[in-house]
């Protein structure tokens, strides 16, 4: 018999676990005592979550003994599951990369033909090589990776980088890019009816909770004479709204604004004769 309860993995311990549990908080899911248990129920939500490595969320989520997961891409390129992939979280981005010693003098990916290349992800490294037309020999490491040259195992590595002070660290360059990844909610291609109910009902607050995140609300005030020039530079959700101030000729702005160009925004609109600018942080943004 098929269980209620919409069934959530997400990883036990390491980078993508606060950010999981966080998200699943602002999203309104309330979890008690987490850290004991393999299986917890909500308790506000008809969702139970696992708590599991990251690399077996792929494959419980395929097999169905979770519904829906949220894992890195990294990890679902490398299992090779099938899976749909509901949704891009934002958090966890890395990129997975070919690095060699710093002293090896490397030109193009054909200075990689031959050469031993220690990595945790051969199925996506293999897949690279292959398409690249480059024989070489890929060996399967579970962990720290970036010693292996230092230590002669291996001439290459295939790893995650984030900011790549690890890789500097271990006198390693990065040379070639190989894919970028993030946090995504996965979900099981067979759910039912109710289920799939239950997870729009979560996507739903997932996105509101994600779009908020990476928008600003924003008030300021203007002289009526550049209320023109300064609505042209605001596109709102719709459109800004605009109040009459207490004192004659000014108004006050206010509209919500994307993170990514903020900056650029605020010089502009600084230019354009707008003052006491606020900028607010929004909790949940429903459009
Ligand atoms: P587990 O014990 O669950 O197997 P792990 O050691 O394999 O954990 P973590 O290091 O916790 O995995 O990384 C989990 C995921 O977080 C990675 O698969 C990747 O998607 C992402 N990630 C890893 N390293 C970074 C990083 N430096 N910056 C951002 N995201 C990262
Ligand atoms: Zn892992």
């Amino acid at each position: 018999m098929e269980k209620r309860s919409l069934r959530l993995a997400i990883q036990k311990s390491g980078r993508l676990s606060e950010k999981s549990l966080e998200l699943l908080k602002a999203a309104g899911v309330k979890i008690d005592n987490y850290s004991r248990q393999l299986l917890v129920k909500a308790q506000n939500f008809d969702l139970e979550i696992l708590f599991i490595r990251d690399d077996d969320i792929p494959e419980y989520v395929q097999d169905g003994v979770a519904d829906i997961g949220i894992v890195g891409e990294n990890e679902i390129f490398e299992a090779r599951k099938n899976l749909n992939i509901v949704e891009k979280l934002g958090f966890g981005k890395c990129r997975l990369s070919i690095a060699v010693p710093k002293h090896f003098k490397y030109d193009s990916i054909k200075d990689l033909e031959g050469k031993n290349i220690a990595t945790s992800y051969p199925v996506i490294l293999e897949n690279f090589l292959s398409k690249s037309n480059i024989n070489a020999n890929v060996h399967k490491i579970s962990g720290a990776v970036e010693i292996t040259p230092n230590i002669d195992l291996a001439d290459a590595i295939f790893d995650i980088v984030s900011t790549g002070s690890t890789l500097v660290s271990n006198g390693l360059k990065e040379v070639e890019e190989v894919i970028k990844s993030e946090a995504v909610l996965v979900s099981n291609k067979n759910l039912s009816e109710a289920k799939k109910a239950m997870l729009d009902q979560i996507l739903f607050r997932i996105r509101s909770v994600n779009l908020a995140k990476n928008n600003k609300y924003i008030l300021l005030n203007a002289p009526n004479d550049s209320l023109e020039k300064i609505t042209a530079l605001l596109p709102g959700i719709k459109s800004p709204t605009i109040l009459p101030l207490a004192m004659e000729g000014w108004s006050s702005v206010h509209t919500v604004i994307e993170e990514d160009d903020f900056w650029e925004r605020i010089e502009n609109l600084k230019n354009a004769g707008a003052q006491g600018i606020l900028v607010v942080p929004i909790e949940k943004m429903i459009v």
